[in-house]
């Protein structure tokens, strides 16, 4: 491959693309979503490729857990590929001049993946411009809501109705109940949609109270920023006239100790002043990994309130309900098909039932079937039941080391039985979206161990090649 601009060299956003695809299966879609999805690719000189990073944090973060990754698979690809550089890129107009004009002209052609603090777009114009006008400012602290994400579009089943009444209940009262309303869950299973419910209500009561909703990314950008340009008391000041705070995603604030400190400073005040407080993350207070022991008990200290995994019948519900928003027409079997195949969370789920719709309105409204529909979602269905088990990745590990998965899940130490639990453990974390308890539970250990495993090999891959060899193939032998 040429050196040079790469303009001119698509093969190079090719292999991009491939890297993304891959890493996206390696870190599972939230991590992906979160950290690599907002990376763009600037300039290639030299054997460097630039990849530009929105903020100084992520791009802490990327180099961190990533950039090694990144660099491996793409050497891989391409030999030319020497190094790879992560330049922050800020998306927004205000660090407009701060970087070099390739990076910046490129980013406006390459990006056509949504950046975090994207605006949604779908929904009634009324409230869209409702939300505009309240939170209006030419730096405005809280993100937009999204429309769609009302209690009146909430399908409520047994796995959820415990969050959803303490949703309503928080946007309900008039003076605080639970103080913080604690969410938390795995991905797609409905957090943000209660938590933009929650404002909506909360907003047509009552226009006039000051609702903030931001991810916690979003807020340790904006602290980040205060501190770089010394203006940490203008930040204090916008959250002063907050009545309601909510930040989503707080799993993400782990490790960064200057924001958490803040974070903390920030939330004390606003409880202490009577102010409502809505959190949600994907892991209860206490499980919260690099969060300081105080923050997780002050967290903890309101009402905690989880939604567990969906259930069938709540996949019917969500089909039908969604089917009706759409004015389609679902046939019960296609509903049932759909409704016993994808499991995972609701996100899939509305992802799969906008497939088969876009594909029958593309086909001039050709009839939703259930033979289409598992001819539309064959790829689909098939990654989806490759995806890998805990059971399978320590059958496999300990095959590879020639020990027995009963030896793997004893309390033996020896490193010959210590070194694959470790391998086994990390994999799981990597492959599967299990969170460290659960797979700490498949071991017969706890959330530290597993903790402590996946940081272990994650040093080891970086010092010992052959380890790094063997935790590679074992990869792609789950992964096949
Ligand atoms: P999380 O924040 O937990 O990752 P989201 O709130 O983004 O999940 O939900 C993912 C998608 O699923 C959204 O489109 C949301 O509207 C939808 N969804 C989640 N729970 C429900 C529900 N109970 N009823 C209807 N739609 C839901
Ligand atoms: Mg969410």
């Amino acid at each position: 491959m040429a050196e040079g601009a790469i303009d001119n060299n698509t093969s190079v956003q090719d292999q991009w693309g491939q890297i993304c695809t891959q890493l996206k299966s390696e870190v599972g879609e939230t991590a992906f979503d979160s950290w690599l999805k907002p990376l763009t690719l600037g300039s290639f000189n030299d054997g460097v490729m630039n990849i530009c990073v929105p903020t100084r944090f992520m791009r802490n973060w990327v180099i961190t857990h990533y950039s090694d990754r990144i660099h491996k698979i793409w050497e891989k690809k391409n030999p030319a590929i020497k190094s790879v550089n992560f330049v922050v890129q800020a998306m927004n107009d205000e660090s407009k001049g701060l970087y070099s004009p390739t990076c910046r002209s490129l980013l406006k052609k390459i990006t056509s993946t949504p950046t975090p603090t994207k605006f949604y777009q779908s929904g009634s114009a009324a409230l869209s411009a409702n939300a505009n006008e309240t939170f209006s400012n030419t730096d405005p602290l809280s993100v937009p809501l999204n429309p769609q994400y009302t209690f009146d579009n909430f399908v409520v089943g047994k796995t959820n109705e415990f969050a959803y009444a303490a949703a309503r209940k928080v946007a309900e009262s008039r003076n605080v109940s639970f103080n913080p309303l604690f969410l938390y869950s795995g991905v797609g299973l409905g957090k943000t949609h209660l938590m933009h419910a929650i404002a909506w209500h909360i907003k047509q009561q009552d226009p006039t109270r000051n609702i903030v909703y931001l991810s916690a990314e979003k807020f340790m950008y904006k602290f980040v920023r205060a501190l770089r340009y010394k203006d940490t008391t203008a930040f204090k000041e916008q959250f002063r006239s907050v009545d309601v705070l909510m930040v989503d995603d707080v799993q993400f604030m782990g490790g960064k100790d200057t924001t958490q400190e803040e974070f903390f400073y920030t939330f004390n005040s606003l409880i202490e002043e009577g102010r409502q407080i809505i959190i949600s993350a994907d892991k209860s207070p206490s499980d919260l990994e690099g969060i300081e022991n105080r923050l997780k008990s002050r967290l903890g200290c309101g009402l905690v309130a989880d939604i567990h995994p969906t259930d069938f019948d709540l996949r019917m519900g969500i089909l039908e309900n969604k089917a009706k928003q759409l004015g389609v027409e679902l046939p019960t079997k296609v509903a049932e098909f759909l409704a016993q195949k994808i499991t995972s969370n609701i996100r899939e789920l509305e992802g799969a039932l906008r497939r088969v719709i876009a594909h029958s309105q593309l086909l001039s409204n050709k009839e939703i079937t259930l033979d289409m529909t598992q001819d539309v979602l064959k790829d689909m269905l098939r990654s989806y039941d490759r995806r890998t088990t805990i059971d399978e990745i320590q059958k496999k590990v300990a095959e590879h080391f020639n020990i027995s998965v009963k030896e793997m899940q004893s309390s033996r130490r020896a490193r010959t039985v210590a070194r694959p639990r470790q391998i086994a453990m990390y994999l799981a974390k990597q492959l599967t979206s299990r969170s460290l308890p659960e797979i700490g539970r498949k071991f017969d250990r706890d959330h530290t161990t597993v903790m402590h495993a996946v940081r272990k090999v994650e040093e080891l891959i970086m010092e010992d090649a052959s380890l790094a060899e063997d935790v590679e193939a074992l990869r792609r032998v789950l992964e096949a």
